[in-house]
């Protein structure tokens, strides 16, 4: 595995190992992506072994913009219209496949759709247009494992998996994108992330969540979506979600907005053995870049476990949340 600057160079180096089937690691504006050539069933293949991701798990294609991804992906006048309104950006597009797409099967895990994104990072944009492929494209991490924001998770995670690992320092959103599906007459949200439902909603209209939940998942996780279980994004160390002033033995705390001074007159136990802040100032833009970040960071001390303060359920504090939760469940 070789760690390279994201300069031209190491973009052109990175663009010509896709071209050759090999796996590529690169920032995206959500958390670092391990890219393939969505065309080449090999390469494509090669991306669930490394992760030890289960196939039934769909992946994301990505392309520059909205021309590029016509090839694959039926767009109607609503997916016209939130590409226009959120590409390049953090907004997945769940579609109908064209009829002969060039872009493996594997991608779409036996389904008849594909889930289509344009990334708004420089890195990503200029290596997809050198490589001139579509670009399958998971987190860069072990499967159920935390998401990558540095490349310096992603070397962790993965090691010798990935051919080489392009080093864009942090990405700035530091949360996935957000999964919508347009195959039926109704938007679904699949997945919160950084683009909120007021926004797409503001474009499209209404959009649903709610549907049958699939063994495993969290309740109101919609069957289309193969890839939403429950656990997932896990740290080694056991969450404690929504945690008061109470303090058990061994834990760190990620706090979030400004925390009470510990002492006796305030009931705040100040043994923890670490404590990270999400946003002092209580910003959920803040909060959603350095969440992955202190989870590693905090994981990598060995807590006994990790409280986590509450978090607003708005906004961005939707997809922070889901991620949380998902932490926290365990198999
Ligand atoms: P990841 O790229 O690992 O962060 O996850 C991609 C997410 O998009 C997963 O939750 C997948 O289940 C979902 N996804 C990808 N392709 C499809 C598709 N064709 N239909 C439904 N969900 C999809
Ligand atoms: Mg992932």
């Amino acid at each position: 595995m070789a760690l390279r600057p994201a300069d031209g160079a190491g973009i052109a180096a990175a663009a010509a190992r896709l071209r050759r089937g090999g796996l590529v690691a690169f920032p995206t504006e959500t958390v670092y992506g391990l890219g393939a050539d969505a065309g080449d069933d090999r390469a494509v293949a090669r991306i669930f072994g490394a992760k030890g991701r289960p196939r039934f798990n769909p992946l994301i294609v990505h392309a520059p913009d909205l021309a590029a991804h016509r090839a694959w992906a039926v767009f109607d006048e609503r997916a016209l219209r939130l590409a226009d309104a959120f590409w390049p950006g953090a907004l997945t597009l769940v579609l109908p496949r064209t009829p002969d797409a060039p872009v493996s099967r594997l991608v779409s895990a036996g389904l008849d759709t594909v889930a289509v994104r344009a990334p708004d990072h420089p890195v990503a944009q200029a290596l997809m247009r050198a490589a001139g492929c579509p670009v399958a494209a998971p987190s860069a991490n072990r499967s159920g494992r935390l998401s990558p924001t540095e490349a310096g998770h992603v070397a962790a995670s993965l090691g010798g998996a990935a051919d080489l690992i392009l080093d864009g320092g942090p990405c700035p959103g530091g949360l996935e994108s957000t999964v919508l599906s347009l195959t039926g007459e109704v938007p679904v949200l699949l997945r919160p992330g950084l683009v909120s439902r007021d926004t797409i909603e503001s474009a499209v209209g209404p959009v649903e969540t709610a549907g049958p939940a699939l063994p495993g998942t969290l309740p109101g996780t919609p069957l289309e979506s193969p890839g939403m279980l429950a656990a997932h994004y896990a740290p080694r160390a056991p969450l404690r979600l929504e945690a008061g002033a109470a303090q058990e033995d061994g834990e760190a705390l990620l706090a979030f907005g400004a925390a009470p001074t510990p002492g006796p007159a305030s009931g705040v136990a100040s043994g923890y053995a670490a404590v990270r802040n999400l946003s002092p100032a209580g910003d959920l833009t803040e909060a959603a870049a350095n969440l992955f970040r202190l989870l590693h960071e905090l994981d990598a001390l060995a807590p006994d476990a990790i409280a986590v303060a509450p978090v607003p359920e708005d906004g961005l504090g939707v997809a922070i949340n889901d991620r949380l939760r998902r932490a926290a469940a365990r198999d």
